[in-house]
């Protein structure tokens, strides 16, 4: 599947995919969870809001919008878009991509549709995704948060923490502040949570998790100094386990979390499989 992001919309467009959305739910057809591939007569006909041109999937165009009612088509239903996500049997990863931007791109439409500074309405840019003050030239591009993510390695084992709210043991994470580079998060993230000075912090992978509009931006890093002690807010409980000892609770298969204690696991098999006589 060849995926071309683009703002500027095709003049005539017969039939388009469109990712139509009611809240954070995705339309979807009832026998496969395919995307409707929609003609103008079916989209003239239809309850729709904030519409965007996505780019092109195969030649074919892409949009979305928000669907004010379910009556597209008796063979559609909407499905809740994390919860498709996480069921990871129906959509294709490359569609999920399309589909973040889709979701994205149409909460930022619909949250963005004053200017911040002196309220007039904003003006959608024709050559990209951004929009425009027409009073007082103020830009505004769709909101993504950085956010860092951290495998804190020590020896043979990772730091692994759970949420005073949740039973799921995971690596750490926080959300970027002003001012700060990935790698002073990481450093302030991982000491204001479990009180761990950690080096050589080192890029993993990264991932959109546009449910929080977080980039989610992975490292792996070594402990340095310090005792592990929770800050009993974000974390509750924080700890160091070994290949063999890794929780049963811990982030499903999709998440970028999840990647890095794989990661963790693979790496340290590989080093006792290599150790074994
Ligand atoms: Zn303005």
């Amino acid at each position: 599947m060849n995926f071309n992001f683009s703002a500027i919309a095709p003049v005539h467009a017969d039939k388009g995919i469109w990712f139509l959305f009611k809240g954070n739910a995705l339309l979807v057809s009832k026998t496969n969870s395919s995307i409707p591939v929609l003609n103008k007569e079916q989209i003239s006909n239809s309850d729709l809001q904030f519409i965007n041109y996505l780019g092109t999937c195969d030649s074919v165009p892409c949009f979305t919008a928000s669907l004010n009612s379910e009556a597209i088509s008796e063979d559609y239903h909407t499905q809740d878009l994390l919860t498709l996500y996480r069921s990871q049997d129906s959509l294709d990863a490359d569609i999920f991509k399309i589909a973040f931007k889709a979701y994205e791109i149409l909460n930022w439409d619909k949250t963005h549709q004053y200017c911040g500074q002196c309220g007039s309405v904003m003006n959608r840019s024709s050559i990209d995704f951004s929009k425009i003050c027409p009073d007082c030239g103020l830009q505004n591009y769709p909101r993504i948060s950085p956010a860092v993510i951290t495998a804190v390695i020590k020896e043979n084992k990772i730091l692994l923490a759970r949420h005073p709210r949740s039973e799921i043991f995971s690596v750490l994470a926080g959300y970027v502040e002003a001012g700060e580079t990935l790698e002073d998060a990481v450093r302030r993230e991982v000491m204001e949570e479990v009180n761990i000075e950690v080096k050589n912090i080192r890029y993993f992978a990264s991932e959109p998790w546009v449910f929080s509009h977080a980039l989610m931006v992975a490292y792996t890093a070594e402990y340095q100094s310090g005792e592990i002690k929770a800050d009993g807010e974000e974390i509750e409980e924080a700890a160091w386990f070994s290949a063999e000892e890794i929780p049963q609770r811990i982030p499903r298969k999709v998440s970028i979390s999840r990647k890095l204690i794989d990661w963790f696991i693979n790496r340290n098999s590989e080093i006792s499989l290599a150790c074994s006589p």
